[in-house]
């Protein structure tokens, strides 16, 4: 069974590295244990930094990070990490190893010897073929390695699961597939999970609660439907702003009435020239509109 879901805390944590960049400023704020948060920003905003905190990756400068009512710093980074399930980017798998032991790493570092068994539950967990078991990393496309390591990750059945960019390098039709399948997992593992993403559209569509980060700061804090109501400020809007114009313009190509009298078309394509951005009213927007929104989650509705 899965640890019970914890909560993670963090308090007026900061981190300067060595040079003197300041990756994150200040940040407080409590995750509610069995919630899924996504972390937005623009690259080099401090999401990673932030995340890594969380495991030890990276130590913090100032303040403290607390899972449950413990600070991490009071466990070693190689304990506390096997009760942290980490994916990121382009995996790591060890490509000299098969699927089932890369997938076997944290339960046989935890002492267990007879993985066969759950390493078989793991792969049907995360919808891989039981025959791929054997082989080898190279031999495997980009999506399959990264369901592997969400297996990996899995392995010790942790409460928290921590994500950095992890369907960054794959390309959107499995992209989605593994997201639907990430939230899916989520909420039958019940697990308090932290996704890294610079993409709004998939934490829009993911996540119960969206942080926004600039320049080491959280500068919005919201729901996917308050964001998407425009409600969680210049910041948040700024990047909602992209997925739902994309959403416009598709709905337009397929069905150029589907929009009438908003004059949508005949927008000009750029806005150039730091002139003030078009707001569009929430209730036009197909992200907005509830068949194409993100379902109802606990605690919304
Ligand atoms: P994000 O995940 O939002 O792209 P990061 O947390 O990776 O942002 O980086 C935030 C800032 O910290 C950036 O300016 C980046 O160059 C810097 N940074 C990240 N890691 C290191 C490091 N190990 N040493 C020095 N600077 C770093």
């Amino acid at each position: 069974m899965p640890e019970q879901s914890r909560s993670v805390t963090f308090k007026n944590v900061s981190k300067v590295y060595a040079g003197g960049v300041k990756a994150v400023d200040g940040v407080s704020l409590e995750i509610v244990g069995g919630s899924f948060v996504a972390l937005v920003g623009p690259s080099g905003s401090g999401k990673s930094t932030l995340l890594k905190t969380v495991n030890r990756l990276v130590e913090p400068s100032a303040g403290e990070v607390l899972i449950g009512d413990a600070s991490v710093a009071a466990e070693p980074p190689h304990l506390l990490r096997r009760r942290i399930g980490y994916v990121f980017q382009n995996i790591g798998l060890f490509p000299h190893m098969s699927v089932a032991q890369n997938v076997a790493i944290g339960l046989r570092l935890a002492g267990q010897r007879d993985t066969a068994a759950r390493v078989a539950e793991l792969l049907e967990l995360v919808e891989l073929d039981a025959a791929l078991a054997e082989r080898m990393p190279d031999a495997l496309s980009g999506g399959q390695r990264q369901r592997v390591g969400v297996a990996r990750a899995l392995a010790c059945s942790p409460g928290l699961l921590l994500m950095d960019e992890p369907f960054g390098a794959l390309d959107p039709v499995t992209r989605d597939g593994l997201g639907k399948a990430i939230r899916a997992l989520h909420d039958r593992m019940g697990l308090t999970t932290i996704l890294v993403t610079h993409d709004m559209a998939e934490a829009l569509l993911l996540a119960d609660r969206v942080l926004v980060m600039a320049a080491g700061r959280i500068v919005a804090d919201a729901t996917p439907r308050d964001l998407l109501a425009g409600k969680a400020g210049a910041e948040a809007d700024a990047l909602v702003a992209v997925p739902r114009e994309q959403a416009h313009r598709l709905a337009e190509l397929g069905n150029p009435s589907i929009l009438p009298g908003t004059g949508r078309g005949t927008a000009p394509a750029g806005r150039g020239g730091g002139g003030a951005p078009q707001r569009t009213r929430p209730a036009e927007s197909p992200l907005h509109q509830p068949a194409a929104g993100p379902p109802p989650r606990p605690g919304e509705e």
